[in-house]
């Protein structure tokens, strides 16, 4: 009897393993399937670029004995660079974001910074679209990860945030602590974002269709770089949106100078 209860304990264990390992197959084909269509979408996603530069050159050599057009030309071709530029610039980030190697430069990073940087770099952007850019919430938070990642992270939000709204309209950015997390809302006044896209404009190159009839110069990369950045500082970004309403997103990071960390004496002393 022991022996048929050995063999039978034996036979639910090898059971259980096949499954293991059935299910780590499919885990290593499923992420065999989304290497693949990465490199698919962004071969597809460079292409337009660098046919549309080679097409300008072949006008620009037909148009030599008119310089007016020789710079029309010449401008579309560096504006299509550009374009080049900021697609290859953010597919690297995106695949480093993605491996799984240790994040570099990780330390304490003040959240003040974080949001002061992102709002800097974007000013510009904000007043040449008579976008109002207001920050307002908690103040002193600090988190763990890396400075460049969060503040790229961020800025894209902020960037969404500007180019997906109406001219006059405001762009808060709001920071909250709680006991544990720290959250960091980029909420807009814009066009929104259907139900239906909700989910989706996360992943790679998705973008929605008010999007791409508005703005060409997107990439469909920016929500995937911040989905990606936050979730290796072990946070999440959630999504709160209405066409025509505007759009809220929220992301939420681990706090690392959690105030319940203080002695309970401390606590009891007032
Ligand atoms: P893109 O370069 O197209 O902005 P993202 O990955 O940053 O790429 O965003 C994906 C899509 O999500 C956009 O194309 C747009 O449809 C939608 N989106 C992102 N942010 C906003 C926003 N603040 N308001 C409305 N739509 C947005």
């Amino acid at each position: 009897d022991d022996t048929r209860l050995v063999v039978a304990r034996a036979a639910s264990i090898a059971d259980r393993l096949t499954l293991l390992i059935v299910r780590d197959i499919s885990e290593q084909e499923r992420l065999q399937q989304m290497r693949q269509d990465f490199i698919a979408n962004t071969s597809h996603e460079l292409k337009t670029p660098v046919g549309a530069i080679g097409l300008l050159a072949e006008a620009m050599e037909s148009a030599l004995d008119d310089p007016e057009q020789v710079r029309t030309f010449a401008k579309r071709m560096s504006a299509e660079a550009r374009r080049l530029g900021q697609l290859t610039g953010r597919i690297m980030n995106l695949s480093k974001l993605q491996a799984a190697d240790e994040l570099t430069e990780i330390g304490d990073v003040a959240v003040d910074e974080v949001v002061a940087a992102a709002l800097e770099q974007y000013q510009v952007q904000a007043d040449s679209a008579e976008v109002a850019l207001v920050r307002g919430g908690d103040r002193g938070m600090v988190v763990r990860g890396s400075a460049t990642i969060l503040v790229e992270a961020l800025g894209n939000l902020i960037a969404n945030a500007i180019a997906y709204s109406p001219h006059g309209s405001r762009v808060g950015i709001g920071v909250r602590g709680t006991p544990d997390a720290v959250e960091i809302a980029v909420a807009d006044q814009g066009i929104g974002i259907a139900e239906a896209d909700q989910q989706r404009v996360f992943e790679r190159f998705y973008r929605a269709d008010q999007a791409r009839s508005r703005r060409t110069g997107g990439t469909g990369l920016g929500l995937s770089i911040v989905k990606h950045a936050v979730s290796r500082h072990g946070g999440e970004v959630r999504l709160w949106s209405q066409p025509e309403r505007g759009s809220t997103f929220t992301i939420r990071l681990p706090r690392a100078d959690a105030p319940a960390g203080e002695p309970e004496s401390v606590k009891h002393k007032k």
